[in-house]
């Protein structure tokens, strides 16, 4: 499922190839599955004879924003992504979002499963705070004493809490388990029993494993060597220690961490 990290690279694609280019026309299929609280002729109204102008990024969200008069939001679910091309023979499989520039090309949004979501807002802050999304990771505003203050008060475990959209938005299962590892903490931790040298190395470890993961394009060949992502399996060698990876169920979701090297208290 695409996280942080997948759709930070989503932005600089966009950023670097999208941007500024007159749109002639867009296409939706299966609108129903796609198109939240947004019909695809208003879209069409929004965008025809305009450009996309700017993008921003919350959490897992990606905002691509017209000058001055809204946003188109996109939310990829289980398994999409963006792609930009001009032959039809390079057209994306599940594209359920199309939309045509002046120049020829297209912008692609896939969403291979229903979960993904296209919609308009007017205002990212306003849908931010509506939805009660938390703190976006790489917000150069939440410093430690901010991501220590967010994690405050939480009841359950420490992997709940970091995939916990409204405590941080955009870690989910994969990056949590990245992040717990780098810091030594065992994925069912309790919050509250967390000392604050825990938390700054899980601040720490945070910031690092999401920079490591845009800076590598999220393309598990390239990414560090104490990165679990590309071996994620219960038994699979512990890139810290050699020991055996263990997979248990926490907060709902299927964690591996080592025993080693993340010590239940
Ligand atoms: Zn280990």
């Amino acid at each position: 499922m695409p996280e942080l990290p997948d759709v930070q690279v989503y932005k600089e694609y966009v950023d670097a190839t999208a941007l500024h280019q007159p749109i002639a026309d867009l296409q939706v299929s299966n609108h129903a599955d796609v198109l939240a609280e947004v019909a695809e002729s208003t879209l069409r109204g929004r965008l025809k004879g305009r450009s996309l102008e700017a993008s921003r990024r919350h959490g897992k969200h990606l905002f691509l924003g017209l000058e001055d008069d809204g946003w188109l939001r996109l939310h990829f679910g289980m398994t999409g992504g963006l792609k930009y091309y001009a032959r039809e023979s390079e057209a994306p499989q599940h594209a359920r979002l199309r939309i045509d520039f002046d120049n020829g090309y297209h912008l692609a949004y896939r969403s291979v499963r229903k979960l993904g979501e296209v919609a308009w807002v007017e205002d990212v802050d306003e849908f931010v705070a509506a939805h009660g999304l938390g703190p976006d990771p790489l917000d150069p505003a939440l410093d430690f004493s901010r991501f220590r203050d967010a994690l405050t008060d939480r009841r359950g475990t420490i992997k709940g809490a970091l995939m916990n959209q409204e405590v941080l938005a955009g870690i989910g299962n994969v990056y949590s388990d990245e992040m717990l590892l780098s810091a030594g903490i065992h994925p069912a931790a309790k919050v509250g029993g967390l000392n604050e040298q825990a938390l700054e190395r899980l601040y720490r470890a945070m910031l690092a494993v999401l920079r490591q993961a845009i800076e590598a394009r999220v393309d598990p060949d390239r990414f560090p060597p104490s990165f679990i992502l590309p071996n994620r399996q219960e038994g699979a060698a512990c890139p810290r220690c050699g020991g055996r990876l263990r997979r248990a169920r926490v907060s709902g979701r299927v964690a591996y961490y080592c025993p080693h090297d993340q010590p239940r208290e």
